[in-house]
């Protein structure tokens, strides 16, 4: 070795590293509650659209709300800023929901911590000691996915 080079000491691993507990129930209360955007990039608009069966335009034009250059889904304000597609608390477009609906409760604020992830749990019912353990890869591909989805 070069005596220039210092060798890269490994990443530390996170506090999750043995994983965590968590399955989804689709109880519908993350698509509820206080004001957020749901972002959706141009693909998933297609998608969404595709499944319902309606143009990209018209799309645009009922479900969506633009912030700058990017769209996010409508909130039902008077409804507990329901989201557009959330009804009897099941996702009518669950098929195609966007990633950032996809990666939760694995996004990195829930993850920053214990205690952030012990608070995501107050509101998902899925992080629960029974749900099964999903690995550490699993959290870390969820992640990635919500990290590039974001930029
Ligand atoms: S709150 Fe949790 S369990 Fe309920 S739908 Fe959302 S991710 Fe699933
Ligand atoms: S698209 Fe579906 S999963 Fe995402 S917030 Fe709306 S109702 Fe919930």
């Amino acid at each position: 070795m070069n005596p220039d080079q210092t060798p890269q000491s490994p990443k530390p691993l996170p506090w999750y590293k043995d994983g965590l507990r968590f399955k989804c129930t689709e109880c519908g209360k993350c698509c509820t509650g206080s004001p957020g955007n749901v972002w959706v990039s141009e693909q998933e608009m297609s998608s969404i659209s595709k499944l319902l069966n309606i143009s990209i335009e018209l799309f645009k034009r009922k479900y969506v709300r633009q912030r700058n250059n990017r769209f996010a889904l409508i909130e039902k304000k008077s409804q507990n800023n329901d989201c557009i597609f959330l009804k009897d608390n099941k996702c009518l477009i669950y098929q195609a929901r966007p990633k950032q609906c996809r990666t939760f409760p694995w996004w990195r604020e829930n993850l920053n911590s214990e205690d952030s992830w012990k608070s995501a749990a107050e509101d998902c019912e899925g992080i629960n000691d029974k749900a099964p353990l999903v690995p550490l890869n699993e959290i870390e591909q969820m992640l990635q996915i919500n990290d590039i989805n974001l930029q």
